[in-house]
């Protein structure tokens, strides 16, 4: 359970003073709903009030803070003609000027004959200074009002600066005093201030350094958000050590069966994997090994023979598969090849309800099913089997760590785990992902693929493109057409797609298909099916075709907006062609204006075909979030650290989550109970679920 400490911060914003449903809602979208959200949003930069002189000392273009006495309020002759209120002190004058003032406000701000503090910024014109708008207008009595420093946050649609800034001090007067989760050796040696400290000095920046991430307030920060991310995966990772796995050993005879029959060798690579993965098999200690290979490397034929390795054992094994498509689409390509060795595959998927999902259930508790392969569905609550030992993750990047943790428990002696996916994660992302996980890498892709010729058109040549796959698929040949993704609207996804269906089949006929994630899961099999068999040509789709679809008579792929896509994405779409024997084609289509960003992006779509460099190049143009696809992955967010900036604290908290680990495993000692407020504080509740209590 959350600790009583931390209620506050985990309130709702509306606590606040001040907070109306207006705001909350602004504030929910830019930071989040929570009084910690608040404090996680760092400012970005400052004003100083502290500058005061009199009015002879004013310095133009820069903010000072005076008191000054109200001589006369000038009205304008018209509306183009600023409202002015003549100030002074014993050194000069000092115009304050308003726009659209309103005079009866403004008298009532500003009397005649009495004195008022003013902050803001001074311009000169004509060699005198003046004052357009003051932030703050107080009596004499109330200076206290007017902050010596204001911190300026990012901000968004809804929310000013001042409101923020007020919720933000609000949110600053609830800090709790913690307890202190560092080691006090290595915090003395960087200088690191207390947490409460930490925070109140990242917010009110005495200067431009302080906004620094290297600053010790930042760093410490940055640094309590790394640990909490790797000591949690270090107690998942110790949870899955400690109990022992089980050595799979077999004769690989149905794996030489499968072998025999399949219409291709294996390339060195896939071979080196297999090796790498057998090994791990046969040892008594539980896998837990990443398979990185590009798009089309043929990562499931290694995942398959892994797995028969399991069930010529004498266990089952589990293929967990991010969509529907996807799984079908590895069960059919499976089915075969199962039955070759004769053995029981199955698909599980949401779509499987009260009977046939009964069967299945069934089959798994009484081990009559070897192999299931399926969607989420593999981890709802009542999935039991009779004795797995072996899962493989597809696209892992798609799940969270808590997912692949809800499998492995399905399990009586902790399975070997095989995680897949063909998004190349930098090195630095692969630890705050996994800690320590293994990797496997298939570097090369299977002999005889052709290179994909990739172009970047604008959307004002449609008519060339579509008469271009015309021509396409008059030869026999087949192609995608996929419609963006439009933030935060699945429904407009599904217009623009149903849009352009309605407009190729304008010209192709029944040629044409569409498939999005709107649709129910028989309609979606009847288009794939349809499209595999060649019975219709162009498959118009959203991105639920992005990961693994494997149809190798498709030869073009045309991405519409190709600009709104993350290059990771753009190079799994693309993936999806260049499968068989024949040249293929990838169309970027971009909007005529585009940023330079966007522009660069797309070039490097169209130098390289390498998903490591497009993966290195994406980072450096966007950022760890994006790359992954942030809202959809097991990705961490991190709102403190920086991982371009913060590397060396990452290597840092690694080894201090291990050490900790290492010496005291249930975070029972004064720092281990301190520890523990960390990972709630970091929302890390599923790995506290890991800790003996007491
Ligand atoms: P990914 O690694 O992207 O998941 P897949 O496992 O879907 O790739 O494999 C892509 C295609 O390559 C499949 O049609 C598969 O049958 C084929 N394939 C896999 N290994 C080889 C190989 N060694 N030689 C030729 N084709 C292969
Ligand atoms: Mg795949």
């Amino acid at each position: 359970m959350r600790p009583e400490l931390l209620f506050p911060l985990f309130a709702d914003v509306s606590d606040l003073p001040g907070i109306g449903p207006r705001i909350e809602k602004a504030l929910a979208h830019l930071t989040g709903k929570r009084i910690l959200d608040l404090l996680w949003h760092l400012p970005t930069g400052f004003i100083d009030r502290r500058f005061s002189p009199p009015v002879s000392g004013m310095v133009d273009g820069r903010v000072a803070t005076l008191t000054v006495k109200i001589i006369a309020h000038k009205k304008p002759p018209n509306k183009r003609v600023p409202y002015r209120v003549i100030c002074k002190d014993e050194t000069g004058e000092l115009p304050l000027v308003f726009f659209h003032g309103d005079g009866g406000y403004l008298r009532r701000m500003l009397p005649e004959g009495e004195e008022r503090i003013v902050s803001g910024t001074v311009e000169f014109y004509n060699g005198l200074p003046q004052m357009t708008h003051p932030d703050y207008i107080v009596k004499p009595d109330e200076e206290d009002e007017i902050p010596a420093i204001e911190p300026v946050y990012p901000l968004t649609a809804g929310v000013t600066g001042k409101t923020l800034q007020k919720a933000i001090g609000g949110a600053m007067k609830r800090l709790p005093e913690m307890p202190e989760w560092l080691d006090s050796a290595y915090q003395a040696q960087h200088s690191w201030p207390a947490w409460k400290q930490a925070l109140t000095i990242a917010h009110y920046p005495e200067n431009a350094a302080a906004l620094d991430p290297q600053t010790p307030a930042r760093q410490r920060l940055a640094y309590d958000e790394l640990l909490a991310n790797q000591l949690a995966l270090a107690l998942v990772r110790e949870r899955s050590r400690k109990r022992r796995g089980r050595a799979l050993a077999c004769g690989h005879q149905l794996r030489a069966k499968v072998l025999r029959a399949l219409p291709f060798s294996l390339t060195p690579s896939q071979l080196q994997a297999i090796a790498e993965i057998d090994g791990d098999l046969a040892a008594d200690s539980a896998m837990l090994r990443l398979l990185q290979g590009d798009v089309g490397s043929g990562k499931t034929i290694v995942a398959f023979l892994a797995m028969l390795t399991a069930v010529e054992a004498g266990f089952q094994a589990a293929f967990l598969a991010p969509t529907e498509i996807l799984a079908r689409q590895h069960y059919q390509g499976l089915l075969p090849l199962a039955g070759l060795a004769g053995m029981e595959i199955r698909l599980l998927t949401g779509r499987n309800k009260g009977k046939s999902r009964q069967k299945i259930l069934d089959g798994l508790k009484n081990g009559e099913i070897q192999i299931l392969i399926g969607t989420h569905a593999l981890i709802q609550q009542d999935v039991a089997y009779r004795d797995l030992a072996f899962a493989v993750v597809d696209e892992q990047h798609r799940f969270g760590v808590y997912q692949r943790l809800a499998l492995a428990e399905k399990a009586r002696i902790p399975p070997d785990i095989l995680v897949m996916t063909a998004t190349p994660i930098p090195r630095t992302l692969t630890l705050t992902l996994y800690g320590d996980m293994d990797v496997t890498k298939i570097p090369e892709r299977p002999p005889g693929r052709k290179p994909i010729d990739t172009r970047v058109v604008t959307l004002a040549r449609l008519q060339d493109v579509i008469e271009g796959v015309g021509r396409a698929i008059g030869r026999g040949e087949r192609a995608y057409w996929v419609c963006p993704l439009v933030e935060e609207s699945e429904v407009i996804d599904l217009a623009a797609a149903e849009e352009r269906h309605g407009h190729l089949k304008a010209y192709f006929g029944d040629k044409v298909g569409v498939v999005h994630g709107r649709m129910k899961g028989p309609e979606k099999d009847a288009v794939m099916a349809d499209f595999m068999a060649g019975r219709i040509q162009i498959l118009v789709a959203t991105t639920v075709i992005e990961v693994g679809v494997d149809v190798p008579e498709a030869t073009i792929m045309v991405i519409e907006h190709a600009e709104r896509f993350g290059l990771a994405q753009l190079h799994q779409l693309r993936g999806r062609v260049g499968r068989g024997d024949k040249a293929s084609t990838c169309l970027l289509l971009r909007s005529p204006d585009i940023s330079d960003t966007a522009r660069a992006r797309l070039k490097i779509m169209r130098e390289s075909d390498d998903g490591f460099r497009i993966a290195e190049e994406d980072l450096k143009l966007r950022g760890a979030g994006e790359l992954l696809g942030t809202k959809q992955s097991g990705f961490p967010e991190f709102h403190l650290a920086d991982l371009a900036v913060h590397t060396d604290l990452l290597r840092a908290a690694w080894d201090d989550a291990r050490y900790i680990i290492a010496k005291d495993p249930n975070l029972f000692s004064e720092r281990g109970r301190a520890l523990r407020v960390l990972l709630y504080l970091f929302e890390r509740d599923g790995a506290v679920k890991y800790l003996k209590s007491g």
